[in-house]
């Protein structure tokens, strides 16, 4: 059996969601799971009207909402040209929901509400792709994925309650029979023992595709993307760049880890545990083999892999009474960038002073100074880029530096990490 997963480019209008269908048609007669994400950049959308309706700008909130909801109708309108088949009905009913949430005081939090809002960019999803694949010859069962990933209720990052959902999953995969070869799902989505709306973390559907493939001991999953496979750097910044054809497991996490933006980074853990191989295909042109992340380390290529980070912020953190930076101070502060859910992307120590350097956008940036000021002197140096480099060698070093300077480096055997002023990288 295999899991497919159609992220929101792959969805994004009528179009593709055709396409779609006219992918999965070749597949008809394998048990298969597909797992679909928000159509499009809905998921953007929907965290925008989200914080106006918690923040209560109502004229904001109503022109968002109109937003989202023509998005959809528009894809429905051209997908069923009769006003008048259930996919409306269907669709009208989330609407209805959302509609009475945005309005509703049952606020219990903001990350709790985003969950039981950002939801419906899948549910809209689902319920859209799914109509359209039946009407299209792709007969399959239909399940609610909140009724499937069971979690806890870190809402916004929930984690997975393994046991219950991997007995809900098998058990639904029982409902399928030679009548209806596959089941579509939401990937992103879950729900906590009460019944609420949950969410795995931004880009969270590749998780879910695993999650399938490890409870029901899946054959592959295949994740279909815009791009013809792995590339070993990101094609709107580097112009010339190479598809990677194998990479084992432990290299793609760390290329995740690093900020590469393949896979949601928590992915690959429970493929690696059943051995299960992901393949990153190209949906608009099906018939190309792709990537294959997988277990087999010799036919890794050993090419250099580039990841860019813009927008960085170096922080220089300096005890006040000018003593040394030992254990004691590190604990204080890596105990202040935790408080305020700060990631260090890369650090560095000398004697007298400790350096971070952290993405620019931070909401929690301001308060972290504040608190780190107590203690420190702090001074800091914004826009700069953060550049990793997966097997590398000085050329490619020089190819990307540019001559720019560069204010902290760090190399070990594979990877070495350079944090530089900003500028063109040499594309
Ligand atoms: N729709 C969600 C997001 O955009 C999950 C996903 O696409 O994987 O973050
Ligand atoms: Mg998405």
């Amino acid at each position: 059996m295999k899991i497919f997963k159609f992220g929101g480019a792959s969805i994004k209008d009528a179009d593709s969601v055709r396409n779609v269908a006219s992918i999965l048609n070749k597949y008809i007669q394998e048990p298969l799971v597909v797992v679909v994400s928000a159509m499009g950049k809905m998921t953007n959308a929907f965290e925008t009207l989200t914080e106006h309706a918690f923040n209560g700008n109502t004229g904001h909130m109503e022109k968002q909402f109109g937003f989202i909801r023509s998005f959809h109708l528009d894809i429905l309108h051209s997908l069923f040209p009769d006003p008048r088949h259930k996919a409306f009905t269907r669709v009208d009913l989330l609407f209805q929901e959302i509609d009475s949430l945005i309005k509703s005081n049952d606020k219990r939090g903001f990350d709790f509400y985003y969950d039981r809002i950002v939801s419906f960019g899948e549910l809209l999803s689902g319920n859209i792709v799914s109509s359209f694949l039946q009407e299209s010859g792709n007969v399959h069962t239909h399940c609610d994925a909140r009724k499937l990933i069971r979690t806890n209720n870190s809402y916004r990052d929930a984690l997975v309650l393994w046991p219950e959902t991997s007995e809900n999953i098998r058990n639904a995969f029982g409902l399928i029979n030679e009548n209806t070869p596959f089941i579509l799902t939401e990937g992103f989505i879950g729900s906590d023992p009460e019944g609420n709306s949950t969410t795995l973390g931004r880009e969270g559907s590749d998780y879910t595709a695993a999650i399938f493939a490890y409870a029901l001991d899946a054959e592959e999953v295949v994740i279909w993307k815009d791009v013809p496979g792995l590339l070993n750097a990101d094609p709107q910044i580097l112009s010339e760049t190479i598809k990677i054809d194998r990479i084992c497991y432990s290299d793609a996490i760390e290329l995740a880890y690093y900020g590469a933006k393949i896979i949601h980074p928590k992915t690959i853990k429970p493929l690696q545990n059943k051995k299960i191989p992901l393949i990153i295909k190209s949906f608009s042109e099906p018939e190309l083999p792709g990537s294959v992340i997988s277990d087999n380390d010799e036919a890794y290529q050993q090419v250099p892999s580039f990841i860019f980070k813009f927008n960085q912020t170096l922080i220089s953190i300096t005890p006040r009474d000018f003593s040394f930076i030992n254990e004691e101070n590190l604990f204080g502060i890596f105990g202040i960038f935790s408080q305020f859910r700060v990631r260090i992307n890369l650090m560095q120590n000398s004697a007298i002073s400790f350096s971070v350097c952290i993405d620019g956008e931070n909401s929690g940036f301001n308060s972290l100074i504040e608190a780190l000021q107590h203690d420190y002197k702090v001074k800091y140096n914004q826009h700069l880029e953060l550049i990793t480099i997966r097997n590398y060698d000085q050329d490619c070093i020089e190819k990307v530096v540019n001559n720019r300077l560069i204010l902290l480096e760090q190399r070990s055997r594979a990877t070495v990490q350079l944090l530089v002023e900003s500028g063109s990288s040499n594309s």
